[in-house]
């Protein structure tokens, strides 16, 4: 299947006409939402064997991996949505604070943004499209999804079956490269959903600065695992191999380097030595459930900061194929935090920094060195260390004794902060980022004899009134602010009270 690249003239009309149809209301429709999303879980169902093929081919991702990364998190989401529809989509009620309105309704009514786009990226390629499309369509809006050019197989395969299963008129799928995305991001939506790396997000939110777009920028970073003096080392071990070379390290969340007692070093290298043998067996190469690297342009990059950097020893791996696109894992002791090359950008790649410390405000104080990373580990047994992390440090999301589980529990929001990115999604939170909050205030035509004191011409009666209506009156206020006390006074005097009359019937 090939990727057919769109032309700018047709990006134009399927904004229009996506335009058209969300002034419909057909997007909006609650029953159209629930038919769209059961038909969605049916794509990624009913063709589940076609997407492992294409991602192996994209990625050379395992099955075991594709169904936890890509197909599982699809499924799931559609479930979720189909599940909580009428809890995510009811009106809220609120209640008014404002005397005035006491005897009216007011409720908040949660709905589409418009037209909105989403653009993906090549790592995740099923699961960072159709994640995000299902909370768009969950949440009532028409969606343009940009998919990625680079895992060219996947991209083509959800192109193809899209169609199959939607209404054209509530989405469009464009495929292309940087000209298509910048004429693209030129055209007026409601909101930009973006996943990808920094520099092209700066060029996403300048571009939907001009319209007033809100943007969702899900970026990367340099996300640390900080191993401590009380870790089991061989299940530290395998939780890290397990966040570095998942998906031949090409997550936004993997592990990006490790910081490690010195005294620790070595028992750490030795435990994943162990985990990468019993699980990719004597050469990696040759095990099916290895990853590669997607493109010769991002293997060359990973060489050239294995052979360019500026410190530490390669003590596992090392080894490479450009013709398979084999990168072997790797990992590289005693690098400097500052190291030029390996420490300056994301790595991206199954290669992995190991930093020693010598005491943990040291560490601490090297990772605030970075800007705020997508992720952070920390393996420790004491909770008052994880306390100290957590409020010293800042990141988009953390995983306690263990790597890249946060961003799988979709109880919980996903994001980046800062430079990693900006607004999160996920379950519950994807259906907020992709709606509006619409404020009714329902009101009654009666009681015009107490509204017209806020008509003019002003008297002082009426300005009596309408402080009476306005403003909380000062011996409320008092109250509000000794409400405790008050109640602990009055239950007090109520006791002596008690306790007096019983002593007086006595006599
Ligand atoms: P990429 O090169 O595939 O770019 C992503 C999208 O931007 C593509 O659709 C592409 O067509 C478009 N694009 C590329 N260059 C452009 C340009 N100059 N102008 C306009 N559009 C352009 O993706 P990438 O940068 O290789 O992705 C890797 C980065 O994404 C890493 O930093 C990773 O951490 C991050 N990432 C983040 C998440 C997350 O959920 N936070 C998930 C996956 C990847």
């Amino acid at each position: 299947m090939a990727l057919v690249y769109n032309t700018t003239e047709s990006i134009e009309d399927y904004v229009t006409c996506l335009r058209g149809t969300y002034t419909t209301g057909k997007s909006r429709d609650k029953f159209t939402r629930k038919f769209y999303l059961e038909r969605l879980y049916n794509l990624v169902k009913e063709n589940e064997e076609q997407f492992y093929v294409a991602l192996a081919k994209d990625l050379n991702k395992s099955r075991a991996e594709a169904l936890a990364s890509e197909i599982s998190p699809v499924l799931e989401e559609c479930v979720y949505f189909l599940n909580n529809f009428e809890n995510l989509t009811n009106d809220q009620k609120v209640k008014p604070r404002l005397g005035a309105n006491y005897t009216d309704s007011a409720y908040i009514r949660r709905q589409g943004l418009g037209v909105v786009l989403i653009i993906s990226t090549w790592n995740y390629p099923l699961q960072l499209s159709l994640v995000p499309l299902a909370g768009a369509l969950a949440a009532g809006n028409c969606v343009v999804l940009k998919l990625s050019e680079i895992s060219v197989h996947t991209s083509a395969l959800i192109t193809h079956l899209l169609p199959r299963y939607l209404d054209p008129n509530l989405y469009r799928v464009v495929n292309g490269a940087v000209e298509q995305t910048q004429y693209l991001i030129q055209q007026k939506f409601n909101h930009i959903f973006y996943t990808g790396n920094s520099q092209v997000a700066r060029s996403i939110m300048a571009a939907a600065s001009v319209n007033l777009t809100p943007v969702t920028l899900e970026l990367g970073g340099k996300s640390p695992a900080i191993v401590t003096q009380d870790s089991d080392m061989q299940i530290v071990a395998n939780r890290v191999a397990y966040g570095k070379f998942f998906n031949a390290g090409q997550s936004c969340v993997a592990v990006d380097y490790v910081l490690i007692p010195q005294s620790r070093l070595t028992e750490f290298t030795q435990a994943i030595q162990k985990t990468l043998s019993t699980w990719y067996g004597s050469d990696p190469q040759r095990s099916k459930d290895y990853g590669r690297i997607v493109n010769t342009r991002h293997f060359d990059r990973l060489l050239s900061m294995m052979h360019d950097r500026q410190s530490g020893d390669i003590v596992l791996g090392g080894d490479s194929d450009r013709d398979s696109l084999y990168i072997a894992p790797t990992v590289i002791a005693n690098v400097k935090f500052f190291d030029p090359v390996l420490m300056a950008d994301e790595v991206f790649g199954p290669i992995l920094p190991v930093i020693t410390y010598t005491d943990m405000e040291e560490a601490l104080g090297l990772i605030s060195r970075h800007e705020p990373p997508l992720a952070l580990y920390l393996f420790t047994k004491k909770q008052a260390l994880i306390d100290r992390v957590l409020n010293v440090t800042t990141s988009g999301g953390v995983t306690v004794n263990d790597t890249l589980l946060h961003q799988n529990e979709y109880a919980l929001p996903f994001g980046g902060v800062g430079s990693s990115g900006m607004g999160s999604y996920h379950g519950e939170k994807s259906f907020q980022t992709f709606s509006q909050e619409r404020a009714v205030l329902s009101k009654k035509q009666r009681l015009e004899w107490l509204m017209q004191v806020r008509y003019p011409p002003a008297s002082q009666a009426k300005l009596v009134l309408l402080r009476a209506i306005l403003v909380t009156h000062p011996l409320q206020f008092r109250y509000i602010l000794f409400k405790k006390h008050v109640k602990w006074v009055s239950f007090l005097l109520i006791m002596v009270g008690v306790l007096i009359k019983r002593h007086l019937s006595k006599f």
